[in-house]
């Protein structure tokens, strides 16, 4: 064998690291939140109760709020709903949550919108889906008086398409151009050209009635990972409308999970998405917040922003034989989200808190020292012996039956300690 068959290919560039710097976009105002360019990719969720069941639709709200979502989106689909807007804000104020509520109209919303101005009032956006507005010659007319009714009570829009209820005029004028062309376009290219096509044509003439750039916000959602993913490149290199990220209808369990993190981690990664909501359908008996917990970790996992805690735990392997492991993993994790409420009160940045739980000594003295605090417990064979680790330093060894109250008595003691009292 010759050297030159030996030597290593020559290094070109490094890989680029990291998520690409967020495109620049218009920045909207939701209530007290900014989406676009350079604010923080904003988490979003919403209800699935009656918005007409006042007492029922606050406490989910505020649940939601709870968990992390910063704007939460109700359906506003009657009279009874639209009269009941006011009453949920009031009631969310009086509990002390503010957080900003986005009304999604459909049909009769030019209609609720402008008999039930307090509730027009009370929602800091609105969400119309061209596809849904209305039929026909009626669909124009709806669409103007939904905008212009933005425009007088000076509220930002979503204008949201979904390939579910893509508005048929411009699918099928598509479709007669691309029967025109030389070549045509497979036909789910140009459902995808046609889903961005009636959002930057609405968003078009929402400017022509009067809405100002900075007044609007854009989605596109199918529930095709790959559709996604190609239509968000192309709206993102087409305008400079903030983005509202989201796989519409991703399912339940792992797979909604699994499928809106594929899709919204290669968007977020390259700069695209402004503000995120992961649609997920709970089973039967699960919290509605699930679809929070699993945005904020999507957003975090990509660095992108920090709102809890991480936990870096191994998997677990032959050489841990106990399920003591896994408790303390367990028990970790509960301890920490115990905490937080009142630690994120007290201490500028605790979020970024990193916390190792290792189950053995091939790698848990290692990941345990990269973590703020860490705990590399002994495996199999192993002295029955736990060194702690915070910030790369062993500062003691747990050993006994109360490892786990110890541990845990020193994250404590290290958030307290190392962390920076609000002042
Ligand atoms: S750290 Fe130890 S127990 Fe954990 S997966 Fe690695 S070898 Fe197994």
């Amino acid at each position: 064998m010759s050297d030159a068959m030996l030597r290593p290919e020559p290094f070109v560039a490094p890989m680029p690291f990291g998520p690409a710097a967020r495109r620049p976009t218009h920045q909207v105002r939701v209530g007290r939140v900014t989406i676009g360019s350079s604010a923080p990719v904003v988490i979003q969720s919403m209800t699935n109760t009656d918005t007409a069941d006042v007492a029922a639709t606050a406490r989910q709200v505020a649940a939601l709020a709870h968990a992390g979502s910063e704007i939460v989106r109700v359906t506003v689909n009657s009279e009874a709903a639209a009269k009941a807007v006011p009453e949920i804000v009031d009631r969310l104020l009086a509990w002390g949550v503010d957080v900003p509520l986005v009304g999604d109209f459909h049909y009769n919303g030019h209609r609720l919108l402008r008999d039930t101005p307090a509730c027009a009032e009370a929602l800091a956006k609105w969400r119309v889906n061209p596809g849904n507005v209305g039929f026909g010659a009626k669909r124009d007319a709806q669409f103007a008086a939904i905008v212009e009714l933005a425009c007088r009570f000076d509220k930002p829009l979503r204008i949201g398409v979904n390939w579910g209820s893509l508005d048929q005029s411009v699918l099928a004028r598509l479709m007669d151009e691309n029967a025109r062309r030389s070549e045509p376009w497979p036909a789910d290219a140009v459902m995808r050209e046609a889903l961005v096509t009636s959002a930057l044509e609405s968003a078009a003439e929402a400017e022509r009635l009067g809405l100002a750039p900075d007044r609007i916000v854009l989605s596109a959602k199918v529930s095709s990972v790959q559709d996604l993913i190609a239509v968000y490149r192309a709206l993102a290199a087409r305008c400079r409308y903030p983005l509202h990220l989201g796989l519409t209808e991703a399912g339940m369990g792992s797979k909604g999970i699994v499928a809106s993190t594929a899709a919204l981690a290669v968007l977020l990664q390259e700069g695209i998405g402004d503000t995120i909501r992961v649609s997920l359908t709970p089973a039967p008996g699960e919290p509605r917040t699930q679809e929070v917990v699993v945005a904020q970790q999507i957003v975090q996992s990509l660095g992108l922003r920090a709102f809890a805690p991480t936990v870096t735990a191994c998997p677990g392997c032959g050489r841990t034989t106990s399920t003591f492991f896994q408790e303390l993993a367990q028990r970790t994790e509960a301890f920490l989200r115990e905490r937080m409420p009142e630690w994120r009160q007290q201490f500028d940045g605790v979020e970024q808190l990193s916390v190792a739980v290792m189950g053995c000594v091939v790698n848990g003295p290692g990941e345990s020292r990269h973590a703020h605090i860490g705990i590399s417990l002994p495996g199999t064979g192993e002295a029955p012996a736990a060194p702690v680790f915070m910030d790369g330093e062993k500062v003691a060894t747990l050993r006994g039956d109360r490892i786990a109250e110890e541990f845990l008595a020193l994250i404590e003691h290290y958030v307290t300690t190392r962390f920076v009292k609000k002042g």
